[in-house]
């Protein structure tokens, strides 16, 4: 689960991170009394929305020479200007793809004087089974580029779980950064408070870019994107309570309201499948025989009829599903319990798309026995290879 960078500061803010002076605002007049509730003279106008790039984003409505998604102002009016710029309207930066994301929140934040940028980021490096610590002299620009073009310039300190963060670990981040004095001892600091953040709240990804040295000689976080990993969340309900829906894609959001893992993909051919190994494969093997996934669909290894139902309906609420197929392995599900699911939610969504079933496991034949004698015109398929070669003529003779 993804947060808005003014979430994400105003988290970190609990764990004692510098971060700047701000206030959210979902109106033009409350961005102006945000604005007035800062010191001046600068204030930021920032654009909220799951994306990076916002700076050099482009708005959709306005002409292509205007301003991005965060905008210094001088003034009030100027506040008022840049937000009535961005609300309402559609902001396309690197990471929202071409449909871009609607602004429909600001945060305005007290103006800093940058003189250096720093880049900083977290995240659970598998390989290694620690959290890593990547940081960067190369701040504020594409760490992509850096990497690609001077991976000398990016570090990465890794901590042992076991050890937990200690002084050494937040020495090397300060090192890596280059930092002398007092700036180094912030460094020093922050690094271990973004450790407990991190740790306690279960992150899966913090991305600090800039991390920001002022010229009063002050290290802030000037920017930060936080993903959280979903399968914690039950343990956070105060974080769970930043989710913003309208960010997230409606059918995924459907799915995740009946625990299905669902995730849209560009093909034509819908996947009901359980285990996400299972899924993978039957994606992996719908290209084989030459036609593409609608989606990626683990109804999870208890598969009630219910759940069989929405999931259905999640499937065919994608208009580009011309045909579905379902591959099942009844393990700890009989398969006879499946196949009535399956029959129940194709008759209640009225079914009007081809539908190959791969039935395995216990009870199959009981379960092959209940498609055939449905009255619907369920394919059935003997295994794996067969399912995808029958799904994929289908759709090919319907089309
Ligand atoms: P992003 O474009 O979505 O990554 O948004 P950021 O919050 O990282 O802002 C983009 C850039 O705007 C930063 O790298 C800074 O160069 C600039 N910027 C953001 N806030 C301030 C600020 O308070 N003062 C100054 N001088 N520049 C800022
Ligand atoms: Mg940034």
């Amino acid at each position: 689960m993804n947060i808005h960078e003014y979430q994400a500061k105003e988290l970190l803010a609990k764990f004692g991170v510098a971060i700047p002076a701000g206030h959210a605002a979902l109106t033009v007049d409350e961005a102006v009394a945000a604005a007035g509730k800062l010191p001046g003279p600068l204030y930021v106008v920032k654009a909220q929305i799951h994306a990076g790039g916002r700076g050099k984003g482009k708005f959709k409505e306005l002409p292509a020479d205007a301003k991005g998604g965060v905008r210094l102002s001088k003034t009030l009016d100027e506040v008022r200007a840049n937000a009535a710029d961005m609300l309402g309207n559609t902001l396309v930066t690197i990471q929202t793809g071409e449909a871009g994301k609607q602004v429909n929140r600001l945060y305005i934040t007290d103006g800093a004087d940058i003189a250096k940028e720093y880049y900083l980021s977290m995240l659970v490096d598998r390989k290694t089974g620690r959290i890593a610590m990547i940081v960067s002299t190369e701040g504020g620009m594409d760490i992509e580029e850096v990497a690609h073009s001077t991976p000398e310039k990016i570090r990465t300190i890794t901590i042992d779980p076991a050890e937990g963060f200690q002084p050494h670990h937040g020495r090397a981040v300060a090192f890596a950064l280059q930092l002398k004095g007092d700036l180094n001892k912030q460094a020093v600091k922050l690094a271990g408070q973004l450790y407990e953040a991190f740790t306690a709240t279960d992150m899966a990804m913090l991305e600090i870019n800039p991390l920001i040295e002022t010229t009063d000689g002050k290290l802030l976080v000037l920017d930060a994107k936080v993903s959280f990993d979903s399968n914690a969340l039950f343990r956070h309900p105060d974080i769970l309570a930043l989710r913003d829906e309208t960010e997230e894609d409606p059918a995924e959001v459907e799915a995740s309201k009946y625990d299905l893992a669902y995730i849209k993909l560009d093909g034509n051919i819908g996947c009901m499948v359980n285990g996400a190994g299972l899924a993978m494969a039957t994606m992996d093997i719908i290209k084989l025989n030459g036609a593409f996934p609608a989606n990626f669909l683990d109804v999870g290894g208890g598969a009630s009829k219910e759940k069989v139902t929405e999931a259905f309906k999640l499937i065919l609420s994608d208009p580009a599903v011309e045909g579905i197929l379902v591959n099942i392995f009844g393990g700890i599900m009989r398969c006879d319990i499946i196949a009535e699911g399956i029959v129940a939610a194709a008759k209640e969504v009225n079914l009007s798309v081809p539908l190959v079933v791969r039935l395995e496991g216990t009870n199959v034949q009981q379960g092959k026995d209940i498609l055939a004698n449905s009255g619907l015109p369920i394919v059935a398929a003997d295994d794996l290879g067969d399912a995808a070669k029958k799904i994929v003529a289908q759709v090919k003779k319907a089309a």
